[in-house]
């Protein structure tokens, strides 16, 4: 069953407005039929919001419109649940296919400025992978609770050596290097 559907024989000529919600139920599905791409991923409580406006031009359907939701995803630092919000335009051209004249996909060179443009059969345009697309493609790779996330607290017990946690920053790797030069060349020196 799609969530997201509009009815191209209900559009007319000046266009219709729709607002879906998205339902957090669903999103939990959709991550989870995901699998490992979807891991770690989860839905927030409350429900998101799906709103377009749909216009018809001959066989084509142009959709302007706004996802706008909450995706759930771990925090890179403290693995807390960092909630990523979403609030994505949309701007999709369908292309109505199986109606003869109508090229099917990579038939037909899609100019560049045509940046999103799907295709859809008899009269029914199905969002849902737009719109689980547009909710996914928000989170980042490393996602933060905030910012300033200090990330997980190591008690003092258990703490290495403060080198150990230190990262050995470019700069210090290439003061290290010119030592060792250094060192060299000086013994260099000596054995003349
Ligand atoms: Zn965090």
């Amino acid at each position: 069953m799609a969530e997201f559907e509009i009815q191209v024989t209900e559009l007319d000529a000046g266009g219709k407005d729709y607002v879906f919600p998205i339902r957090s139920a669903w999103l939990a599905e959709q991550l989870s039929a995901l699998g490992a791409a979807g891991e770690g991923l989860s839905a927030p409580a409350s429900d998101g919001q799906l709103s377009v406006f749909a216009d018809k031009t001959g066989p084509d359907v142009i959709l302007r419109g706004r996802v706008q939701g909450v995706v759930v995803a771990p925090c890179s630092r403290c693995l807390k649940p960092a909630p990523i919000t979403v609030d994505s335009e949309l701007a999709l051209l369908m292309t109505a296919r199986g109606r003869g004249h109508r090229p099917e996909p990579g038939e037909e060179d899609l100019s560049p400025e045509e940046v999103e443009r799907e295709f859809f059969t008899g009269d029914t345009i199905v969002l849902d992978d737009v719109v689980r697309e547009h909710l996914l493609v928000e989170v980042p790779m490393q996602p933060l609770c905030s910012e300033s996330c200090p990330g997980i607290h190591v008690p003092e017990s258990v703490r290495g050596p403060e080198d150990l946690a230190a990262q050995p920053s470019e700069k210090s790797a290439m003061a290290e290097a010119f030592a060792r030069a250094a060192r060299q060349q000086s013994k260099t020196k000596r054995a003349n």
